[in-house]
């Protein structure tokens, strides 16, 4: 198995002004290439620390791959240093200029954008159709691999994909192909998951199984290695089999499905409108439905009912319940699912009210405190949640459970 290793370039990541996700998106995708990974770094803008690093990692590893400093300003110097570390000239690539100049058509080009296409010698530009920094690959002695990628993640991704892999592959560095398959779990905490799935992850071998959480979320990733999609299917499916009974309807979807998706996916298949009455999520609920491509089929609107008085002017909640039960209540929940399903004239409904605090909070309703009402053709329901997590948090886990609940009661 060949051996690759990543180095993240920029100050900022050591500063922790800004996440390393191109480490984690190149680990993963290594990974599931089939290549080891034993190392990843992280420097700054700095020419003496990046050349000691570098070639610290081309002399342990097979396939070296840099990201981020390929700008044009100053600071940007992962180019110059690669080059200076393996004693290699820089020089322009023609292809590079040329797809540098096609980006400034009617506009002067910058004389400093140049340095984006100048290449190590023996080195060749990759293309960047997100943006104007080309990578660069530089095949070394003994087979070794370097590449050069820019540091957007919208730039980085879809070349390492489109331009790094097929590189790998025809230096035969990668091994067979990994298929993964990802179950999508919520309404469940993963050390619950992870309970309910011991044994299974204990004994793991082909597929092996992994679980990543998300605010109000589980993924259940199954990955094999395999010749073709339909054999990994046949690998994975007596696993995935025994995940769905145990996980049962926890698991709204797979792979790219979202809660919202899967909601939606549930109401076209009844021809069900939808319509939302939202107090603490502050139009979450709609904002993540409408995120998704198709939802004008189903749905028709919402309303941010915040204050008190829009609860009662635009959902006709009753001053009663308001003074008596409180708008944080199962009783204001009820009556706002109604309010919506009757201002809108839609099918479904879900309704929102609750504390995300970091005030507002009382003993018998603590900070995280929420109802949810959902209701749909006569049917419905209402839940009280006690959710944890800063505003923020207690927002998202509130819309992303209110859309769960409602796609239970369709289900259901
Ligand atoms: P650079 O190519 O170093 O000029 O980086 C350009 C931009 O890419 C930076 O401002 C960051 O927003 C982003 N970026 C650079 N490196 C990373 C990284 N390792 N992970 C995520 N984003 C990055
Ligand atoms: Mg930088």
């Amino acid at each position: 198995m060949s051996i690759a290793e990543i180095i993240s370039v920029g100050t900022e990541l050591n500063l922790g002004q800004i996440l390393n996700t191109n480490a984690q998106f190149l680990s993963s995708s290594l990974a599931e290439l089939g290549i080891n990974l034993f190392y990843q770094n992280v420097v700054g803008d700095n020419e003496q620390r990046l050349c000691e690093t570098f070639l610290r990692a081309l002399e342990r590893s097979d396939v070296v791959i840099l990201s981020g400093g390929l700008g044009p300003t100053e600071d940007d110097l992962t180019r110059e240093s690669v080059a200076k570390a393996l004693g290699r000239e820089l020089v322009l690539d023609d292809e590079a200029v040329t797809v540098l100049q096609n980006q400034f058509v009617g506009r002067v080009m910058p004389q400093n954008n140049l340095r984006q296409a100048h290449v190590p010698e023996g080195g060749f530009a990759l293309p960047n159709p997100k943006g104007t920094a080309p990578g660069i690959c530089i095949p070394v002695s003994n087979g070794k691999l370097v590449f050069l990628l820019p540091g957007p993640p919208r730039e980085l991704q879809p070349m390492f994909n489109e331009a790094v892999v097929p590189i790998m592959r025809e230096h035969k560095l990668t091994q067979g192909s990994f298929f993964s398959s990802t179950l999508r779990c919520s309404g469940i905490g993963e050390s619950a998951v992870a309970e309910l799935l011991a044994d299974l992850i204990d004994r793991q071998t082909n597929p092996t199984i992994a679980l990543y959480s998300r605010l109000g979320e589980i993924d259940v990733r199954l990955t094999t290695r395999a010749s073709s999609l339909t054999e990994a299917a046949v690998i994975m499916a007596p696993v995935k089999g025994e995940i769905v009974s145990r996980l049962g309807s926890h698991i709204f979807g797979e792979d790219a499905c979202t809660l919202a998706s899967a909601l939606l996916q549930q109401l076209a298949t009844s021809n069900y409108s939808l319509s939302v009455a939202e107090s603490c999520t502050g139009g979450l609920v709609g904002h993540m439905i409408t995120n998704e491509p198709g939802s004008s089929l189903s749905y028709m609107g919402g309303v941010v009912a915040y204050a008190n008085n829009v609860k009662e002017t635009m959902l006709g909640v009753s001053l009663d319940t308001l003074l008596s039960h409180g708008a944080v209540s199962e009783q204001c929940a009820r009556e706002m699912l109604e309010g919506a399903l009757g201002a809108f004239r839609t099918d479904a409904a879900i309704a929102i009210t609750g504390i995300a605090g970091p005030s507002g909070g009382t003993v018998e309703k603590p900070v995280g405190t929420v109802f949810v009402a959902v209701g749909c053709r006569g049917k419905n329901n209402v839940v009280r949640l006690n959710l944890r997590g800063d505003r923020a948090a207690i927002k998202e886990r509130a819309a992303k459970e209110a859309i769960r609940q409602l796609l239970l009661l369709l289900r259901g």
